[in-house]
């Protein structure tokens, strides 16, 4: 598709941006085909002009985080990838609250809230998304999700205007939120902590870690949890059940560590694990019959 307007934006607002840029290098699958455009936005401000352009020249845009819970097609993507990775900024406000804008890693917001004694977000260390990719998805483990600590956020309506929801006003489920519905990118998330101690904050981060590399097979290419938990089961417990642990589709493979991995074995492709996550709902609802719904999500061509 043709970018052109977009890529002259991007020269006269001084945004950076990469043409046919592959996608495998911005997945944790490492699978996808080519960007047209991928655009790297500085400010909120920036955002709205690409949009509005977007807009206006009907050009598809998709909003890129860390690209942690992504299967991209093979054949890429259509239009403009607008990664917030170029907005990261994470600040203190008062005592007990932390804005973060979109972009800033889960991970690095956990180290601040640890470095200011504040605590509530432990549970998210280990997960290896953004800020906003987090909220989208209201991120979880452990017991815990986005929906116990976020306050409120800033986002842009698809008519480019930036508004600001409380958190009564997002519609936070288990995987889901308003986000996903109505198509608003988020800029930036404010967070309501609590006084700790420091040296209890930094033992439970390290400890979901630790149970993270125990658990789960961070060595490989994944996407995280495949499947979403369904009511009143594991998915990963019905997929080992099914003795699914290890059964390949090219280079697609459900992890022997973890059951609820589909890892990227060895150069796997979109199609491989499509077809792969299609053999496990298809051998579970035959055994246990249970419908397997993905939580890793599918774009592109
Ligand atoms: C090894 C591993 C472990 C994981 N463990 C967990 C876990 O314990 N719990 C859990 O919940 N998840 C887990 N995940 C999945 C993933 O890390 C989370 O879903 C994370 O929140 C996704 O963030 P992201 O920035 O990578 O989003 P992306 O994958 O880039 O995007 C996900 C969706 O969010 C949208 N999005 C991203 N940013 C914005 C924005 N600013 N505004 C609007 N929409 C946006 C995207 O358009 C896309 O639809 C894991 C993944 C891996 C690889």
């Amino acid at each position: 598709m043709n970018t052109d307007c977009l890529v002259v934006l991007a020269e006269k607002l001084n945004i950076k941006y990469s043409v046919n840029e592959s996608m495998a290098l911005h997945t944790s699958f490492k699978i996808g085909g080519k960007a047209d455009l991928m655009l790297y936005p500085e400010t909120e401000e920036q955002l709205c002009e690409i949009l509005s352009l977007s807009n206006n020249e009907n050009i598809p845009t998709f909003i890129l985080g860390k690209g942690s819970n992504l299967l991209v097609s093979d054949k890429g993507i259509e239009g403009a990838v607008i990664s917030t990775l170029a907005m990261q900024k994470i600040t203190l406000i008062g005592d007990t609250e932390i804005k973060a804008e979109a972009g800033a890693s889960l991970a690095n917001l956990c180290r601040v809230a640890r470095d200011n004694s504040l605590t509530g977000l432990e549970f998210a260390y280990g997960i290896p998304g953004t800020v906003g990719g987090a909220l989208f998805m209201n991120a979880g483990a452990y017991g815990g999700d986005m929906s116990m600590v976020v306050k409120s956020a800033s986002s842009i309506t698809r008519d480019i205007n930036i508004i600001n929801r409380s958190i009564d006003e997002m519609s936070l489920g288990y995987r889901k939120s308003i986000y996903d519905q109505n198509s608003e990118i988020i800029t930036s998330v404010t967070f309501s902590l609590k006084k700790g101690e420091k040296s209890q904050i930094s033992e439970g981060m390290e400890t979901f870690m630790q149970k993270r590399k125990k658990s789960q097979p961070l060595e490989y290419p994944s996407a995280g949890s495949t499947f979403k938990r369904p009511e009143g089961y594991y998915a990963a417990a019905l997929i080992d059940e099914c003795e699914l642990k290890g059964t390949a589709v090219g280079g697609a493979e459900v992890s022997t560590k973890h059951a609820g991995f589909v890892i990227n074995k060895d150069n796997a492709t979109c199609n491989d694990v499509l077809s792969l996550i299609e053999k496990i709902k298809k051998t579970v609802k035959e055994k246990r019959g249970v419908n397997l719904d993905t939580e890793v999500i599918h774009i592109g061509r």
